[in-house]
């Protein structure tokens, strides 16, 4: 008999200002639409996220796809991250420079490829040879990007915001999937860091770190300041605590706690079981969630 499905997304953690609130809510609900639509006709987790993810990717609110954080030259720099919990399959791609959904091109990576993870003009020439155009980078780039990189970049040193700061802009997007044949998987997508160094790669794309999923444990996808997740591997550390045989919903305030408590980070994670059980937290002042089932929507931007 068919399982109900679940469908989980998140906008990025940080202090949403008001006037952007709606935008968020708006954004997540929409990719929830886009990933429900396949999960409703039968389709599996894995085609859910990474629809769920597009949709996103192409909403300039995120920083993930067009709009994302320009880095320290004024260029668009993407990661992101797909993984299938019933196979453990997964495809990411780091730095690159000329995809506008470079979750398709990570998808790509998964199923026609033998390795896991590309990094700049080889992954891009992938997925350009398996059908993925190409654009131009300043496709990708919007003026409210150019606009806030020059007012960060003409701050002097002491009065530049602590970019690392709860109250600053993360605005990766992320989705997990539960399917009627109980599988998992998840995604995440992400523009990086404000004037980050060119080449620098966040915790989005690595697994077990921005985004991990195994049926036999959990799927995880996180968001905020990626040098502390990344030292965790804070989305297997979660899933790992969900094997154990802890509440997803616990799990989740767990795991943004130790992020504090260990490396004093600061974000958020969406976390599912095969079982449909799930946990949404966030240590920042706002994080843009929503969850789908059969019966019930809904989303917000605390938790
Ligand atoms: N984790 C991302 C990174 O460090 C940023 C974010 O979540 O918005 O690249």
């Amino acid at each position: 008999m068919p399982i109900d499905p679940v469908l989980i997304v998140h906008g990025g953690a940080w202090a949403i200002p008001d006037d952007m609130v709606e935008a968020h809510l708006a954004g997540v609900r929409n990719a929830i639409a886009g990933g429900w639509r396949v999960l409703s006709r039968g389709g599996c987790a894995l085609d859910a996220v990474e629809e769920a993810v597009i949709v996103m990717e192409d909403d300039e609110t995120f920083d993930a796809g067009r709009g994302s954080f320009l880095n320290r030259e004024g260029k668009v720099q993407l990661d992101a991250l797909i993984m299938d919990g019933a196979t453990l399959a997964a495809g990411g791609v780091g730095c690159v420079e000329h995809l506008r959904n470079p979750v398709r091109a990570a998808r790509k990576i998964l199923s026609d490829s033998p390795h896991v993870y590309f990094v700049a003009e080889g992954a891009e020439k992938f997925a350009a040879q398996h059908g993925i155009p190409l654009c131009k980078n300043e496709d990708l780039i919007i003026p409210r990007e150019v606009e806030r990189l020059r007012v960060f970049q003409a701050q002097a040193p002491a009065e530049k915001p602590n970019l690392f700061a709860p109250a600053i802009s993360h605005d990766t997007v992320g989705a997990v999937a539960l399917d009627q044949y109980g599988n998992i998987a998840a995604a995440t997508s992400t523009g990086g860091t404000l004037n980050k160094a060119p080449g620098r790669l966040g915790d989005s794309s690595l697994i077990g770190c921005g985004c991990y999923a195994d049926n036999k444990t959990a799927a995880a996808s996180t968001t905020g300041w990626g040098e502390p997740i990344m030292k965790l591997v804070l989305a297997k550390w979660a899933a790992d605590r969900v094997a154990a045989g802890n509440l997803p919903e616990w799990v989740a305030a767990e795991a943004i706690n130790y992020l504090q408590a260990r490396v004093s980070g600061h974000g958020g994670i969406i976390l599912l079981d095969a079982r449909g059980r799930f946990g949404i937290a966030h240590n920042t002042p706002r994080m843009a969630w929503a969850v789908k089932h059969p019966n019930e929507e809904s989303c917000g931007i605390t938790r």
